[in-house]
């Protein structure tokens, strides 16, 4: 782990994509009462983090699903579909450890590079060992896996998942070599919300999401519900985001389209035809795939974080 600096929680920005999964105050909108608690404040969280382990907010039991590099990369993505899991850590054989993550955002740029026509199969797809896959891949970036011992703080954790733009966050065992659990930005916000009601509320909870200039309240990136999945596609990739409102003629928001619906394509075995419309491949999803939450401008942090760490979708 790289030293860092003693940047408190609340200070950390998050990018677009990521906002969507943890929500972090800035300060804004404090009242004068309030400004003088964020000394005090500013650190309760950093302290929490900072005084309990990953291995404290791992749970007793939970599913974990491995696949070897030689896997082909089709077989794997239908078996995240088949074990309910979002991302799988990547076993080489050859060099007996683990050399990266396959998650949705992959099967995102794989289908985005290699779509032509619902004509063609997409070979690479079909073929396409995942090491095959990542060779290319990793020509243009140089991700190799990043990992948490389970005895480093979860302020560590949670410095790496922003500083490193990802989501998932394997806890490897350094003396077995094996992964223990897959952190992630909700696991650590459930953690929060189960064991931080021994520590004082900092005042920030109580304000509106808009008053702490919390989320994206300009320049969303929407998708309309007459342009393709292959557009929708485009705009993940670009923006980086992790959920489209689907837009009518009137520019009506009619539905949420998120990067975790694109597994459904593996799911519904239709990812060859991408030229589909939004609002095709909304109508033919399976209601449980719904995982985006809905909140409002005005309700306050604390209702919000008590929404997401209560809801039991698929994140
Ligand atoms: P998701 O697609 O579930 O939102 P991420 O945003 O974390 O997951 O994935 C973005 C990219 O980073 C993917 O190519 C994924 O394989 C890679 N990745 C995710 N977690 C790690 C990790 N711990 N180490 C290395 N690469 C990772």
């Amino acid at each position: 782990m790289e030293p860092h600096a003693e940047v408190p929680l609340f200070d950390m920005e998050l990018d677009e994509d990521e906002r969507g999964d943890v929500l972090v105050a800035t300060g804004v909108g404090a009242t004068r009462a309030e400004a003088a608690a964020p000394e005090r404040d500013a650190f309760i969280y950093m302290n929490f983090m900072k005084h309990h382990s990953c291995y404290d907010a791992i749970p007793t039991s939970s599913k974990l699903v491995i696949f070897d590099t030689s896997l082909q990369v089709k077989k794997a993505f239908f078996a995240l579909v088949a074990n309910g899991v979002r991302a799988a850590p990547l076993w080489d054989n050859k060099r007996k450890c683990f050399v990266g993550m396959l998650t949705i955002t992959d099967f995102i740029n794989i289908l985005h590079r290699y779509y032509k026509s619902p004509l063609v199969q997409i070979y690479e797809l079909e073929e396409h060992k995942i090491e095959t896959w990542r060779e290319i891949y990793l020509q243009y970036s140089t991700n190799s896996l990043i990992s948490i011992a389970p005895e480093a703080s979860l302020f560590d954790a949670i410095y790496s998942l922003l500083k490193n733009k990802i989501h998932r966050l394997p806890v490897i065992d350094p003396a077995s070599g094996n992964v223990l659990h897959i952190l992630t930005h909700k696991r650590i916000l459930k953690f929060l919300h189960i064991f931080g009601s021994s520590i004082p509320k900092p005042w920030f909870l109580q304000k509106q999401i808009c008053q702490l200039a919390i989320g994206t309240f300009k320049e969303i990136a929407t998708v309309p519900e007459w342009a393709s999945v292959y557009d929708a596609l485009s705009i993940f990739v670009e923006r980086r985001v992790s959920a489209l409102p689907v837009v009518n003629e009137q520019g009506k928001v009619v539905a949420l389209y998120s990067r975790f619906d694109v597994i459904n394509l593996a799911a519904q075995k239709n990812y060859n035809n991408l030229n589909m419309t939004m609002k095709e491949a909304i109508s033919c999803r399976a209601c449980w795939m719904e995982g985006v939450l809905k909140c409002y401008p005005h309700e306050t942090l604390e209702t919000i974080i008590d929404r997401i760490a209560k809801a039991e979708t698929f994140f």
